[in-house]
This record gives C-alpha cells, structure tokens and sequence, in this order.
C-alpha cells in the first residue's frame, strides 16, 4: 500500500525525443542502488501509479531515466509536467535487484541493460559500492540508435577512471560505426561481448539484466546455455534479472 508524499519537478535532461531524466526533490528513504520507487500522478481524473528504478545514487536528488511510451497512461502525462510541478511519490523503496543479495565471492560483475534499464546500473556505478565488492565491472547498454545512449558521457569517464567497462551496443547503427551491433544473446553466442570487455564468463561471474521482458529471456537462455544459472538466494547462481513489464 503506498503512502504518497508530494514531491516537485526540478530537473529535466532531455537525451532524445521521448527519452528524459527527470529530477525530483522529495524526502524519500535511504535506499540501496537498484531499488524503484513508486510514483504516480493524476491523469484525466484518475491516479495513475508506476514504478520507476533510481538512476541517482543514495543521497543525491532523487532522478529516474524514463521513456516515453506513445500510447502508455503515465508517460505522456510525466512528459508534459513543467518544472516545478508537484508528483506524489511513495518514500518506500521497494525491490531486491541489488548488489548485496548477490554471491559474495562473484568477482566480475556484469550489467546488461536495454533501454532505460541502464537507470538501476547507474545508481550503482554512481554510488561505488560495486567497485569495492567486485575487481571488475562491465557494463554494456543496448538501444536501437545511438540517440538513446543515455549518460554515454558519464560512463565512459566512469571507464576511464574505475575497473569499469563500458560497451554501448546499437542495433541500427550504419555498418561499422559500433564495434557491437547485435542484440545480448547473439553477442554472447559468438563471444563477441566478452572479447570486446576483454573478460570471459566464468563461475564466479555474475550479470544482471534490466530492461525489456523479451532482451531477459532470450539473454537469460544464452547465458544458460554458457553454464551461468539463475541466482536464487537459497540456491546461488550467477543471473539476476528486473523486467520493466
Ligand atoms: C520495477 C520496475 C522498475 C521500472 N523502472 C523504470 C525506469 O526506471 N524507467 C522506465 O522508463 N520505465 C521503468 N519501468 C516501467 C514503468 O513502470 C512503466 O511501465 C512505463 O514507464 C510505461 O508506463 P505507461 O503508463 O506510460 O505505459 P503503460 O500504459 O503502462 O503501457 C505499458 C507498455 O509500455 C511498454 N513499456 C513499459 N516500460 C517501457 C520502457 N521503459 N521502455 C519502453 N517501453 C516500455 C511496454 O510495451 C508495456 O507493455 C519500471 C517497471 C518496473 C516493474
């Protein structure tokens, strides 16, 4: 059951037509990187609630990575808010996508988002605690176009400065502008993402997937198929997912 408090619109960094970081100032509770938040605004009358992965780190305004669904309830109505407006946020943090439910002696750890389900992945990076927990950390972003490679700038530095890697993987991109151009399982099958990472898939990997329901599935399978497992806390394994529908 949510307990709404009123939250205002500070911040709005727009990546692409329909793809936005949106910055809200509200007195939520400490939560760990990779958590959600419930919010919710009026929409023709009616209260209209959605989840949304925090993309800040603990401690900083609170930001999530949104896309604009054309025809969806709640993002057309987020998308025409002014700055300044009121949005009601639940203060709860909700959801056990973090890093410490994971094996603790995973060494690499592997983010793989599509879309806006890079916004959890860049709570963590920002927040640091995944490079004291793990020796190495890749994480690869997957969007159609180069358009949608939202916080590019911010990881690539992170890459320049931490044990991080940063691959972006585009789908559209024009022949050889992208070293990675395929969809998760494809790169996987033909070891195209682990050459480009420079790290191989081994028994104390562990990845976590965010984003499109279809991208988990089949990357799940694929990752299955290399002898990684699905992490469960009473039976460790070496895949973690959050499906955003
Ligand atoms: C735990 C959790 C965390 C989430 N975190 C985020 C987040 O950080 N950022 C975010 O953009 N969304 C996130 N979502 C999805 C979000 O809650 C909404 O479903 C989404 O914003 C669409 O809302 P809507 O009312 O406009 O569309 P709806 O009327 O609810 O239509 C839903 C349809 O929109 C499509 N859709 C949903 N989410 C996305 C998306 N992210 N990108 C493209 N298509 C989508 C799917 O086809 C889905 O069936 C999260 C969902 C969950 C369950």
């Amino acid at each position: 059951m949510s307990r709404w408090i009123s939250g205002t619109l500070v911040r709005r960094r727009d990546w692409a037509p329909g793809l936005a970081t949106f910055g809200i100032d509200c007195a939520i509770e400490d939560f760990e990187p990779g958590q959600f938040f419930n919010v919710a605004l009026d929409v023709a009358g009616e209260r209209c609630k959605r989840a949304y992965s925090a993309a800040s780190a603990p401690g900083a305004e609170l930001e999530f990575y949104v896309a604009q669904v054309s025809d969806g309830q709640f993002t057309p109505a987020l998308f025409e808010l002014p700055l300044g407006a009121p949005i009601q946020v639940d203060p709860v943090p909700q959801g056990f996508f973090t890093t410490s439910w994971l094996p603790p002696d995973a060494t690499e750890l592997w983010l793989l988002a599509s879309g806006t389900g890079l916004g959890p992945f860049v709570s963590m990076l920002r927040a640091g605690q995944v490079f004291t927990q793990f020796e190495r950390v890749i994480v690869a972003h997957c969007v159609r176009d180069a358009s949608a490679l939202g916080y590019e700038e911010e990881l690539e530095q992170l890459a320049r400065e931490r044990a991080c890697t940063y691959l972006p993987v585009v789908t559209r991109a024009a022949p050889g502008e992208f070293a990675l151009a395929e969809r998760f399982p494809r790169l996987l099958d033909d070891g195209s993402l682990e050459s480009a990472a420079g790290v191989s898939l081994h028994q104390r990997s562990h990845v976590m997937l965010c984003g499109n329901p279809a991208m988990i599935a089949d990357t799940t399978a694929a990752l299955i198929l290399r002898g990684l497992k699905k992490h469960r806390r009473r039976d460790p394994g070496h895949i973690t997912v959050e499906k955003y529908w």
